[in-house]
């Protein structure tokens, strides 16, 4: 039997087992922000971690590839789709609770959800991280962060899980932790993290947080879909200032544009594909590398994407 047809197979009998936790052939553009991506074999929501560990337990025994998804918002999907069981992890892993200055929070809370318990908890130290469109397990495994941080600075300790379903902790300073980059959580799953917080004042918190999202709505598109910024940050420069020093602003291909507001968010502008998106990526990169010598490394992720993609954004031709 082909591996295709033996990896639906296998999903079926995934969504016997678990019929209203599992969803076969699901389209992913209903879960990036970018708003594209082809369907996935199947998308598991399982309702408590003993479920995640049944079901990763039974994809590692029959070999069927699993990917961890959160909120969908530093990934770009291949119009393709996945031949993957994607496990959102919104339902096992939703533990917030905090002891004195200690906060515990699970990988699929989202961090909205975060910063606003913090908020009213009177916990400072994570505001910065307001409009970060994520879940925690994403933020964990992108060492997201704005303006001032990077939630990796207020890591104590990360619950993960193999991709056998074991489980084990790992200490914040042993999680490799550097910029938009975590590099000992690549193979790991992140079901929740304990924090270290500072005591704060609500009314601060909240103008801190409102002050955030007003830079945020000011300088970045956010009607359209997107990932947030495309690049990381060249060593001594901007991703934004290249791209619009290098006239790439208001660059179109399908329905994906390099946005006129800020130049390393690429929007969805009207129906892109993700194959439009990729392809605005690689142009970008070129135009960027001849005027400036610079090669820009992406920040988002691209997934199910063949090895020679890949490799085309990883360096210059
Ligand atoms: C409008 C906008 C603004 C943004 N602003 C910022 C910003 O200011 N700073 C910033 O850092 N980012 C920003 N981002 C990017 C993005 O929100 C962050 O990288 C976020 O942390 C990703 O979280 P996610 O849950 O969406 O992860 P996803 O996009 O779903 O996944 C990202 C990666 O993490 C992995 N992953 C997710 N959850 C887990 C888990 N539990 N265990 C193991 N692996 C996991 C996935 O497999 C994937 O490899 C922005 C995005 C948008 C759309």
């Amino acid at each position: 039997m082909r591996k295709i047809d033996k990896n639906h197979e296998l999903a079926v009998e995934l969504w016997n087992r678990y019929p209203d936790r599992v969803l076969l052939n699901e389209p992913l553009k209903k879960h990036t922000t970018y708003k594209v991506g082809g369907p996935a074999t199947a998308l598991c929501v399982p309702h408590a971690r003993e479920e995640l560990q049944d079901m990763l337990s039974f994809c590692a025994e029959n070999d069927l590839p699993v990917f961890i998804l959160g909120s969908g918002s530093n990934v770009l999907v291949h119009d393709r789709g996945l031949e993957q069981v994607v496990v959102k992890l919104e339902r096992c892993c939703a533990e917030l609770y905090h002891r004195g200055t200690e906060l515990y929070a699970g990988a699929g809370i989202l961090v909205s959800q975060l910063v606003s318990y913090c908020e009213e908890q009177e916990l400072a130290g994570l505001d910065f991280m307001s409009g970060i469109p994520g879940t925690v397990g994403g933020a964990l495994r992108m060492n997201a962060g704005a303006f001032v941080g990077e939630i990796g600075d207020r890591v104590l300790a990360i619950d993960a899980m193999n991709y056998q379903g074991e489980m084990f902790q790992i200490r914040g300073e042993n999680a490799g932790f550097g910029y938009r980059r975590a590099d000992n959580l690549q193979d790991k799953i992140m079901l929740g993290t304990l924090l270290h917080m500072d005591q704060g004042k609500r009314n601060t918190l909240q103008q801190s947080r409102e002050g955030y999202l007003t830079q945020r709505a000011a300088k970045q598109p956010l009607d359209y879909g997107s990932c947030g910024s495309v690049f990381k940050r060249p060593p001594g420069n901007y991703a934004g200032s290249l791209i619009e020093k290098a006239g790439c602003k208001g660059m179109q291909i399908g329905g994906a544009m390099v946005s006129p507001k800020h130049a390393n968010f690429i929007i969805n502008y009207r129906n892109a594909t993700a194959q439009d998106i990729y392809q605005l990526i690689t142009r970008v990169q070129q135009t960027v590398f001849t005027k400036f010598g610079t090669w820009l490394e992406l920040e988002v992720k691209l997934v199910g994407f063949t090895d020679e993609e890949e490799k085309k954004v990883q360096q210059p031709a």
